[in-house]
This record gives structure tokens, C-alpha cells and sequence, in this order.
């Protein structure tokens, strides 16, 4: 079991250097990494000797049995509470990207009413959690397992005249069948053209021979997710199809060996930006290089063109570059891997050079 104390002793340091009394935990993500709760309503208020969470009465007995740390209120109006527990002289935080205007303007209406001050922050929660415990990257390597191993049952399926949902079912059965909670997000299965879109979900299209395959796949094992893509090519690709796959392989190659603790994220993606725009596909390749997975499947760090943010020990992030040729298709390849001291180590054990089905 993770350690909820410990992470809010690291909480209330970061508010104590930011001179914060408070803060209004609205992110469910967070909620659910400070204090164990898994419901799908609940706020929380912290401050330097309280430890408060706030939830509805369906969740009385959940809320008790997963965050012993914490006093539970239960109520119906949750940013009505928060609002008023927030009441006081004092500097209380929340969450910018997490709150809604309805609790805006309840936490400003208690404010107004006291001398409290609101003070927004971003990502202050986000960034304890970007560096995993190692039960947290348990969690993550089991997600990881569970999506690889239902890619393998899957392969021999994609065959031409396969309909990009019926595999996309498939692998989300046999996720759930080996304990995933459910699919980390819309799974992709995105042939030929449509392979060229970076984020095309499974429809109803028929794969064909001569046609690249996209799968990016995932899924959530207790709260934790992964994230994999794999290109495949159904029949005897051209040399302009081989040089496309082997740009992106050996960019994403060139980008997992530049991950290493003390690296600047952005490093990581110039590392695979480079190859590809060294073969000429630069303007092919629009998304960033990766983002960290965890309790969400896109959080810190984020791994694009001008990330500052440091790798660090524990970080487990995703490296997928990918070209899109409009209108032809497109490969990207991706794996999730945990930051070292040294460099990293790849969790994602399907293997990459077993991309010609024939
Ligand atoms: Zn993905
Ligand atoms: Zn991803």
C-alpha cells in the first residue's frame, strides 16, 4: 500500500515554500493520490494539521474504508462545504485546470465573506506525482503486461478484411478478461489513410493488403495506466513504406537513449525530432515526443519541443514518435519507460521489429 501520510507531509512542504495555508484538492487523479479515495465524487482541503475530504453520502463508507488518514465530511454540496471550510484570514490554493466555475464562484463567495485570498496554482499536485513509488510502477508494468499480452492474442486477427472495431473488441476483451478495470482510453485501430490520422479511434473500416495498421492501445489496472502503439504492415511493403517505418523506429530508438534522470524533457524529444527531420519528414511529425502515464494517461512530465521540465528518477514517461503522410499513412511507435539513474529501462516488452505481416 502507498503511503498517504508521506504524501502529504511532500504536499505541505510545497505549500509552505509557496506561502499557501491551503489547498482546495478538486482533481479526482489527485483526490485519489493523496489519500486513497477511488469514488468518482470528493474534494479535498489540506492544510499544515487537517486533512479533510469531502464527499457524498453514497460514498460514506467507501470514503472511510480507503482514506483513514483523512476526516470525511459528507455532504450533499461539495463546493459549497469546501467553500465554507476554506473560510478564514489565510492564503487558500486551488486548482486552476480542476475547478469549475460553479466551485469558482462558491469558493469566491466565502471568500469575499472573510479575508481569505484565493490564489490559483497549476500542476502543484502533478508534480509529486510524476515521480512514481515503486508500487506505483508495479501498477504501471502490470497495465503494461496486460495490454502487451492481449496484442499478441490479437495478431494473428489482423489479417486483410479485418474490421478495425472487431480487433479493437477483441483487445479490450481479453484486457478485462486478465483484470484490467477497463481501456486506458478509446483504443486506436487506424488503417491505410486513416492511419495518418495521429488519433484515429477504431471504426468501421476493413483493413486491406498494402496498408499500414496503427494500434495505440492501453489499459487501466487499479487506477494506473499504460500506453502502446505499434505499426504494423499488412503484406510486402515498398521501400518508400520501409524507410517510413525505419525513420520512426530508429527516432524513437534515438529518443529512449537520450532519457535519463537530469535530462531535460525537451531533450528527449529533439533526440527524435532530429532523425526525423534528418530524412526529410519533419513537418510529418506535429505531436510531441511523449508525456509521463500514471494515475492519468497524459500527465507530467510532458516530453515535447521546449520541455524544460527535468527527467527524474522514477518518472515513467512515453517516447512515440510518428510520421503522417496525408492521404497515404502512417507509423508511430510507442512505449512507456521508467527514468533511471543511468538512462531507462523500456517496460513495454512487445517487440518492434516484427512489423511485416504477411
Ligand atoms: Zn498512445
Ligand atoms: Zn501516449
Amino acid at each position: 500500500m502507498p503511503d498517504p501520510s508521506l504524501r502529504l507531509r511532500k504536499l505541505r512542504g510545497l505549500l509552505a515554500d509557496r506561502h499557501l495555508d491551503a489547498l482546495i484538492v478538486s482533481s479526482l487523479p489527485n483526490v485519489r493520490y493523496l489519500s486513497g479515495f477511488t469514488g468518482s465524487s470528493a474534494a479535498l482541503l489540506v492544510d499544515a494539521d487537517h486533512a479533510l475530504l469531502i464527499t457524498d453520502s453514497r460514498y460514506a463508507e467507501q470514503s472511510a474504508a480507503e482514506a483513514p488518514g483523512f476526516d470525511i465530511d459528507v455532504s450533499p454540496g461539495v463546493p459549497a462545504l469546501v467553500a465554507a471550510r476554506s473560510a478564514g484570514p489565510r492564503r487558500v490554493a486551488f486548482e486552476a485546470e480542476a475547478a469549475s466555475y460553479a466551485l469558482w464562484e462558491q469558493m469566491r463567495g466565502a471568500a469575499e465573506k472573510s479575508s481569505a485570498q484565493l490564489a490559483p496554482v497549476r500542476g502543484l499536485v502533478e508534480s509529486l506525482r510524476a515521480r512514481k513509488e515503486p508500487d506505483e510502477v508495479a501498477l504501471i508494468t502490470r497495465a503494461v503486461e496486460i495490454t502487451s499480452a492481449a496484442f499478441e492474442e490479437v495478431l494473428p486477427m489482423v489479417v486483410p478484411g479485418a474490421v478495425e472495431r472487431d480487433l479493437a473488441l477483441e483487445l479490450e476483451l481479453r484486457m478485462k478478461r486478465a483484470g484490467a478495470e477497463d481501456v486506458a482510453f478509446d483504443l486506436i485501430v487506424a488503417s491505410g489513410p486513416r492511419s495518418a490520422l495521429p488519433h484515429g479511434r477504431a471504426s468501421e473500416k476493413r483493413l486491406s493488403a498494402g496498408e499500414f495498421v496503427v494500434f495505440d492501445i492501453g489499459a487501466r489496472y487499479k487506477g494506473y495506466h499504460s500506453d502502446m502503439t505499434r505499426t504494423v504492415f499488412l503484406g510486402n511493403p515498398g521501400s518508400a513504406d520501409s524507410e517510413l517505418y525505419n525513420t520512426v523506429l530508429s527516432a524513437q530508438l534515438d529518443g529512449i537513449a537520450a532519457a535519463k534522470s537530469g535530462v531535460a524533457a525537451g531533450d528527449v524529444d529533439a533526440a527524435s525530432r532530429r532523425v526525423i527531420d534528418a530524412a526529410g519528414h519533419g513537418s510529418r511529425f506535429g505531436h510531441g515526443t511523449g508525456h509521463g502515464v500514471g494515475l492519468a494517461v497524459h500527465e507530467a512530465p510532458r516530453v515535447g519541443q521546449r520541455s524544460e521540465e527535468v527527467l527524474e528518477e522514477g518518472m515513467t514517461i512515453t517516447v512515440e514518435p510518428g510520421i503522417y503522410v496525408q492521404g497515404r499513412g502512417g507509423v508511430r511507435i510507442e512505449d512507456i519507460v521508467l527514468v533511471t539513474r543511468e538512462g531507462c529501462r523500456v517496460l513495454t516488452p512487445t517487440p518492434k521489429d516484427r512489423w511485416i505481416l504477411e
